[in-house]
């Protein structure tokens, strides 16, 4: 009895999370503010009522409601998931048939390609410019040329923490027939969503999740917002009890405090605005700090001349950062953390 891992698992590369102890965690775009100890008791003695001999709510109801007040869109046209991650899985395994081609930009989350990967799909690469930014017309001519049958992309992007402006993104989801996926992960911390606009059109999903300002990435936690046409294929597509109940009432629990939700907002921006001024102070003195982009995501991205060395002086600090070539991507953390990794850019870069 034998058995060949098909070719597709063979060729895969796995995304790999940095593993060992470090005691600043600024690789991973998690928000750096523990949750307060009312949330947690609230969400502690609610799971303690839970049914758990009963499968979870398939629709996620409550917690869907509570996500539409909080952000403003009909909550008939939120599906909540095991995280966005689950999400982009079944976006790429159910929307588009083997061989279909899939456009993601470079550099951009590396999971959208891996999926398309993953679901027989021809993945079609968009390089960005130096700048890093988005040029949506030189962008739509590629995917029109290329002929593209879906289109994956995040906004603000991880990781350049650069932002493609909402009639930039409108633009791209009007002219293209083909599925618009934008993934808003980062987009509270910034401005210009085109969440409202979903009923606008056929073609637009937009994501969201938990992980990042919501501060939740234990939970697991990711929505898709989009028509009825969409919703209603997408629900149908996902597995029944996708989002298990505990998690959809650490969810539900949280959004019950919008304002301490829209003061974590507050300051992780304000953090990651310190962390960016700070950092670009360095260039006037460190030559080996070529760029330091204007963040619009919880997370600063660089250009130096040693990555790699930077990225071990910081992990034999205790630091983790995220190294992506000859670039660094370094989450906003607590104000100590901040000067923790300001401290090792200080000292390492020449
Ligand atoms: C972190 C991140 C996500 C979050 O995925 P989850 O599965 O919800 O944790 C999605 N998209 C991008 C671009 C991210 O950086």
């Amino acid at each position: 009895m034998t058995y060949q891992l098909t070719e597709k698992l063979q060729n895969l590369v796995p995304y790999q999370p940095i593993a060992g102890e470090y005691s600043v965690r600024l690789d991973a775009n998690e928000s750096f503010i523990s949750l307060p100890e009312e949330i947690r008791q609230e969400i502690g003695q609610a799971i303690t009522q839970t049914a758990f001999n009963r499968y979870p709510d398939p629709y996620a109801v409550e917690l869907c409601q509570r996500f539409g007040q909080f952000f403003q869109v009909k909550p008939d046209l939120v599906v909540a998931a095991n995280g966005s991650d689950e999400l982009l899985f079944l976006l790429t395994t159910c929307f588009a048939k083997a061989g279909d081609r899939l456009l993601v930009t470079e550099p951009d989350f590396s999971m959208y390609r891996i999926y398309g990967q993953m679901a027989g799909l021809e993945v079609e690469v968009y390089a960005k410019d130096n700048d890093l930014l988005l040029d949506a017309e030189q962008f739509i001519a590629y995917a029109q040329a290329k002929q593209v049958d879906m289109v994956i992309f995040s906004n603000p992007c991880n990781p350049t923490s650069q932002l493609t402006p909402r009639a930039d993104v409108l633009k791209i989801v009007e002219t293209l027939d083909c599925l618009v996926v934008v993934d808003e992960a980062y987009m509270d911390f910034s401005q210009g969503s085109v969440l409202d606009m979903v009923e606008q059109y056929d073609n637009l999903m937009v994501l969201k999740t938990f992980s990042k300002a919501f501060g939740m990435a234990a939970v697991r936690l990711g929505f898709a917002i989009a028509n009825p046409v969409l919703t209603k294929a997408l629900k149908a597509a996902k597995s029944p009890y996708n989002v298990n109940t505990m998690s959809q009432i650490a969810g539900s629990v949280l959004l019950g405090h919008p304002d301490y939700l829209r003061q974590c907002i507050a300051d992780i921006k304000e953090s990651r605005d310190d962390l960016y001024k700070a950092i670009k102070g360095l260039k006037r003195e460190k030559a080996d700090l070529y760029t330091v982009y204007p963040p619009h995501g919880n997370f600063i991205y660089v250009e130096v001349e040693d990555s790699a060395k930077i990225y071990k002086d910081a992990a034999e600090k205790g630091i983790a950062i995220r190294l992506m070539g000859k670039h660094l991507r370094i989450a906003a953390g607590s104000n100590k953390e901040n000067r923790r990794i300001y401290q090792v850019l200080q000292e390492s870069l020449q």
